[in-house]
């Protein structure tokens, strides 16, 4: 599936910071492997694929993406296939192996390629923590 950035769960994802771009550019699969949180095929001549867990994926009876933090892994895959269209397959793949290789004992969400999705999911889960930012009555 893909969803348009003018759609209501495009419009729930840009709240996130995924960007238009990625939004139309990237195919998205609901697959039922155990496990999979979210995974970004980046190919070299074919758009941005996103796998993600039909059980971590909250949709809605209207079809549309629930406006909660079932969003976040979405956000950060949506991430990683922004950074695959802004700096091309070969940059992408040498990135993050390099990122890898020099830093393997760094945590992953310490790595430069890790860290802007990271503190996208992030702000995630701070939106819908209760008594936060994201619903509050004034
Ligand atoms: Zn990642």
């Amino acid at each position: 599936m893909r969803f348009a950035a003018s759609s209501l769960s495009g419009m729930r994802l840009r709240k996130h910071g995924v960007s238009s771009a990625a939004l139309t550019r990237t195919t998205v699969f609901a697959v039922k492997w155990s496990n999979i949180n979210g995974w970004m095929l980046p190919l070299m001549f074919v758009r941005p694929i996103i796998f993600i867990g039909k059980n971590i994926l909250d949709v809605q009876l209207d079809g549309e993406l629930a406006d909660n933090e079932a969003l976040a892994p979405l956000v950060h895959q949506y991430c990683h296939a922004h950074q695959r269209l802004q700096w091309g397959f070969a940059s992408y793949i040498w990135r993050h192996l390099s990122a890898r290789l020099v830093a393997r004992w760094k945590p992953i969400h310490h790595l430069q390629v890790e860290r802007e999705p990271h503190e996208m999911i992030n702000h995630v889960y701070d939106y819908y923590q209760p008594g936060s930012g994201g619903v509050t009555n004034s």
